[in-house]
């Protein structure tokens, strides 16, 4: 019986019948590479059998079988580094969100000389123009008062004047009167004379 007549496979996981496993046996005592062969699926179901039953690690267990409880999420979370590891994920969120959110800075307005000379332009005219009002305002009243001074000073004058006029007027009325009353007498003195 040669190699490619024996069935190692089916010998090695006992599904052939007795009759054709006593004819594989046979064959194995006279042939070598087949005894290697059959000792190499031995090893392959040594080692398949030996990781078959090493406990599966929990983190594959997570993502592979969801049922399984508690998670190695889950003893995390509820772990002691929970709080710093928590604060430390909320701070990156955060400095993440904050990243996003950020209003972009605004550029500071370019500097135009023309502009700035303009405002300012404007700014000392607007002064110029506050202070030559506030001159004109006090020369104004300056003036007003100074107009009363000299009107009231006029008035004076003019008073005393008045009162100087009638004065002679009175004197000269007094005078006249004096003179008609002096040609009066004089006249009756005349008219009298014999
Ligand atoms: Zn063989």
């Amino acid at each position: 019986m040669s190699c490619s007549n024996i069935d190692l496979k089916g010998y090695f996981l006992a599904e052939i019948p007795p009759a054709e496993r006593r004819a594989v046996e046979r064959h194995l005592a006279a042939c070598e590479a087949c005894r290697q062969e059959l000792e190499r699926l031995e090893l392959t179901r040594t080692a398949l059998l030996s990781v078959r039953e090493e406990p599966v690690p929990q983190r594959i267990a997570f993502v592979s079988d969801k049922v399984l409880e508690p998670s190695w999420w889950q003893r995390f979370w509820q772990s002691a580094p929970r709080l710093g590891f928590a604060s430390a994920a909320m701070l990156s969120v955060a400095i993440l969100v904050h990243a996003f959110t950020r209003p972009a800075p605004v550029p500071p307005p370019a500097l135009d000389r023309a502009e700035i000379r303009q405002v300012v332009d404007q700014q000392v005219a607007a002064r110029l123009d506050a202070a030559v009002s506030q001159a004109l305002a006090a020369a104004e009243q300056r003036h007003r008062e100074e107009t009363a001074r000299l009107l009231a000073a006029a008035e004076q004058r003019f008073e005393l004047q008045r009162r100087a006029d009638m004065v002679t007027i009175q004197e000269n009325f007094e005078y006249l009167l004096k003179r008609v009353n002096v040609l009066q007498v004089a006249s009756v003195y005349r008219e009298g004379e014999p």
